[in-house]
């Protein structure tokens, strides 16, 4: 019994190693998707604005910047400054962190 709990153990540990890279890279996509926003706004092509969504809602480019080493550690960690870069379509939009306006690509939808 005791042989099969350390071999268990060793498997576990074996397949946690291997994950490991593979997380690293997933979460280190979300940084460099971050910091590729805040160097090109736009996209390309469309030239569509880059946004920033947290858990909170949407967050300006100027908040992340000011925050970018609690960003950069969230994103590895899952904390609130955990963001993934998308582009808001339509509709009005404050930054949840200072409550600025957050541009979306087609404005304010009209009625
Ligand atoms: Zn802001």
């Amino acid at each position: 019994m005791k042989a099969s709990i350390g071999l268990y153990n060793k498997l576990v540990n074996d397949l946690y190693f291997k994950m490991v890279p593979i997380i690293n890279t997933m979460k280190n996509k979300r940084i460099e998707a971050v910091k590729e926003a805040l160097r090109q706004p736009l996209t390309w092509p469309g030239a569509y604005p880059k946004s920033f969504l947290s858990h909170d809602g949407v967050i300006c480019h100027k908040c992340i910047r000011d925050n970018f080493r609690a960003v950069v550690n969230d994103c590895r960690t899952g904390g609130p400054w955990n963001v993934k870069v998308d582009v808001l379509w339509e509709g009005e939009f404050q930054c949840a962190d200072c409550g600025c306006e957050v541009e979306s690509a087609y404005g304010p939808v009209e009625n």
